[in-house]
């Protein structure tokens, strides 16, 4: 794989990136308004869909920035209306993003990282290991390519965007943080994409450092933290990340952010049969969450192949469920949309990835691909 070329990309731009590319270039400050507006809210993919800019600048911006961050390789419609999108990164690396339509808006899964260091057990993208961080073009990039989508059927108005945004593709965002936070501060400025920060919610499998520091930020994005074990143990068995920073520390980090910042924290819990779904687990999880201000989201696992486990049946989740809503703790069981799709985290990566390699890479757990 070859290097990703160095001239950035349009769509990482902050209003004052185009300031000072302006000032750069000797033109006047109001052509980065006219910049700002032409990239990050009408979406422009070629320079010269810019009429309002002079020929001579638009040739001149072509040799210092980016339009096109990504290309769509492949939609997957599922029936239940979710579509998951593989793109092309310009160097070729492929990332997945999944539109997740419901009555009155459009969710989009976007992915921070190609792959995923991390490696829990039953989670597709980790199978293949870490590629590289995305750039935070290459993350805004998978709100433009939604955005143009969803643009170009028929009857949608022209502003039409993804209004809420989950970091819940590929990889870790925590651990690619200035990229993460460069991108969110890009999708909610004003006068562009214009997210609302607290329509977006970063996930996140546990990184301690990470949640600390975004706590410091000033910012109003959701926080959802992966916690899929009420013990370290049994945590640790699916996280490899739990035994760098035990469920104490991280419950820690977690209240001071409620208390910094006023969010109130999902926490994800990934039902696996037989392995964590038990009453047992459910009076554990609420001595451990009870005392933090806190919802819990429940998923059923969606299964993985090279995994050894299976969703627990309909009634087990309701009753899982039940157990921690009596304790009075704010639960919602969310049945994984867009399966046929492929839409589990990576999954539609690692089918293509897999086409193109013999064999995964030494020490990769052979994870198949779901058909
Ligand atoms: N790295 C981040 C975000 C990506 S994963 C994190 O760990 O939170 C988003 C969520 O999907 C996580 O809670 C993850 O554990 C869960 N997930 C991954 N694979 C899954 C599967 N096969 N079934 C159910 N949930 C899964």
């Amino acid at each position: 794989m070859h290097a990703a070329p160095a001239i950035p990309l349009a769509a990482g731009f902050l209003p004052d990136d185009w300031k000072q590319l302006c000032a750069e270039l000797g033109v006047p400050a109001f052509r980065a308004a006219q910049l700002w507006h032409g990239v990050a809210c009408r979406l422009a993919s070629e320079w010269d869909q810019m009429t309002t800019l002079p020929a001579a600048f638009r040739q001149a911006l072509a040799s210092r920035c980016d339009l096109s961050a990504l290309t769509v390789c492949e939609r997957k419609p599922s029936p239940d209306g979710v579509t998951k999108f593989l793109l092309a990164c310009r160097d070729g690396e492929r990332i997945e993003s999944v539109l997740i339509p419901s009555r009155d808006r459009q969710t989009l899964c976007v992915s921070t990282q190609a792959g995923c260091a991390f490696r829990c057990a039953f989670c597709a993208s980790g199978a293949l290991g870490l590629a590289r961080d995305l750039e935070a073009g290459e993350i805004v990039g998978q709100v433009t390519a939604a955005a143009r989508e969803l643009r170009a059927a028929p009857g949608a108005a022209p502003d039409a965007r993804p209004e809420n945004l989950v970091f819940m593709g590929m990889g870790e965002p925590l651990a690619n943080y200035d990229n993460t936070l460069r991108a969110i501060r890009v999708l909610n400025a004003p006068g562009g994409l214009t997210i609302g920060a607290r329509r977006m919610t970063i996930s996140t499998c546990g990184v301690v450092p990470g949640i600390r520091r975004l706590a410091e930020e000033g910012l109003q994005v959701e926080l959802s933290v992966s916690l899929h074990a009420p013990d370290d143990r049994l945590r640790q068995s699916l996280m490899p990340v739990a035994a760098r920073w035990p469920i104490a520390e991280l419950l820690a980090a977690c209240a001071d952010y409620t208390a910094r910042t006023g969010r109130i924290i999902t926490f994800e819990y990934t039902l696996v049969r037989g392995l964590n779904d038990q009453r047992i687990q459910a009076e554990q999880l609420v001595r451990l969450l009870r005392p933090l201000h806190c919802r819990i989201n429940l998923i059923p696992l969606s299964p993985v192949d090279g995994f050894d486990g299976r969703a627990p049946d309909a009634e087990t989740c309701a009753r899982f469920q039940e157990f921690l809503e009596q304790a009075r703790i704010n639960t919602t069981l969310r049945h994984s949309r867009g399966r046929q799709a492929d839409a589990a985290c990576g999954q539609l990566r690692l089918r293509r990835t897999g086409d193109r390699q013999a064999s995964p890479r030494t020490g990769d757990r052979q994870v198949a691909p779901k058909k």
